[in-house]
């Protein structure tokens, strides 16, 4: 059940928080770049007494605000995304994101005054694009948490929706130049990126199955009587797993290096960070949705096989329970899709500040379920080591 002094706690803080997603969203900033948001964000948690550190590790734009109760465990942390995309602003809807979890945290700590453990926030900024939760992750700053949560906005409310793993790579490839009257004087960098191509293609059966790639040449030469002596390729690789996708990866390094062979070109690959799959811990989404449900909204379960998309709370799911629900923040039947303009004003929407508040609500509740209910909790982190012999 809903909490009656806790709605009213929502109540109260509900002016700030439209004002704080409005105010994020009218100035987009793109991952690493997210200064003001992360000093807007951070400055409330401040104000509400949480110990406050912005800039962790290398990541200027990440902070962690952390308040504590009569324990220092448990430890669970609201993750904030805040980055917007080039272009189409925050047509991810992160600004919705990022303010719920601050939000959420000062209502559960409003309402408890008094508990067991830490609450904090995590910062992590970067989502789209550069992993910052990888890094936070790799650099130490999630060492201390015990369980981790957010919630995406979406047009519909969605628990137990599980995520693919990615990575990309860039190949460059370093030839000789030559007049294209004396090919034999010049190393073809071009026909590196061909063959790389021809290989991923031939070779596709050594790759796990679900693994798909995707390439595009990004430099291919720039005269056609000129052999290049320069040429780039990109490829994105997906797989139901961060271990498929390794293994995919490995096989690309040993085309690259035949392909090196073949034609005397010197390869450079660039290796981005992999996202891994995610694991939704269902007792929390479960538990989550209820709360929506209370609060009137319909609840809709993904298939757990169906993965889609990918993000990097994968990573962080596969150390620790971690949740990543959907809420509503629209009740068109024919919403726009994510990455877009119109879906940027969707999430910006009053509705969508309607559906924010919910969200806050039951993660709120949630945390306190979390802090407070020792069955719960136990029950949360069985969960999540049964996850973990399955890996
Ligand atoms: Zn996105
Ligand atoms: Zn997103």
């Amino acid at each position: 059940m809903i909490d009656k002094a806790l709605q009213s706690i929502v109540d109260e803080l509900y002016g700030e928080m439209v004002k704080t997603g409005r105010a994020i969203f009218d100035h987009p900033e793109t991952g690493l770049m997210e200064y003001e948001s992360s000093k807007r964000l951070s400055g409330i948690l401040k104000r509400e007494g949480f110990d406050v550190q912005v800039g962790l590790g290398s990541l200027p734009t990440a902070f962690k605000a952390t308040k504590k109760g009569g324990d220092e465990a448990p430890h669970i942390a609201f993750l904030a995304e805040y980055d917007a995309l080039p272009e189409v602003g925050h047509g991810c809807g992160h600004n919705l994101v990022g303010t719920g979890a601050v939000f959420a945290a000062v209502a559960l700590t409003r309402l408890l005054p008094e508990f067991k453990g830490r609450v904090s926030v995590i910062g992590t900024p970067a989502e789209e694009d550069k992993g910052g939760k990888i890094i936070l992750l790799e650099e130490g700053f999630f060492d201390d948490v015990d369980i981790a949560l957010m919630a995406h906005p979406s047009s519909i409310n969605q628990i137990g929706r599980g995520g693919r793993a990615i990575t990309s790579l860039t190949i460059k490839y370093e030839g000789k130049q030559a007049h294209s009257a004396n090919p034999s004087r010049g190393i073809n960098a071009l026909s590196a990126v061909i063959q790389t191509f021809n290989g991923i293609d031939a070779n596709f059966q050594r790759f796990p199955r679900d693994v798909n790639t995707n390439g595009i040449i990004l430099e291919g030469g720039t005269a056609d009587n000129i052999i290049p002596g320069y040429a780039s390729c990109r490829f994105s690789v997906r797989g139901a797993t961060k271990a498929d996708v390794e293994t995919a990866v490995s096989g690309i390094r040993d085309i690259v290096a035949s392909v090196e062979v073949l034609t005397g070109a010197e390869a450079r690959i660039g290796e981005e960070l992999i996202y891994a799959e995610r694991y939704p811990n269902m007792e929390m989404e479960e538990r989550y949705g209820a709360y929506l449900s209370d609060l009137g909204e319909t609840v809709t379960k993904a298939d757990p096989e169906g993965r889609f998309g990918s993000s990097d709370i994968g990573n962080i799911s596969l150390a620790m329970p971690a949740m990543h629900p959907y809420f509503s923040v629209t009740d068109s039947a024919e919403p726009p899709l994510a990455h877009t303009v119109e879906y940027g004003e969707m999430c910006n929407s009053d509705r969508a500040y309607e559906g924010l508040k919910k969200n806050v609500i039951a993660l709120a509740s949630l945390g306190r379920d979390l802090l407070a209910d020792d069955q719960f909790r136990a029950s949360v982190l069985n969960e999540f080591k049964g996850i973990r012999r399955k890996i």
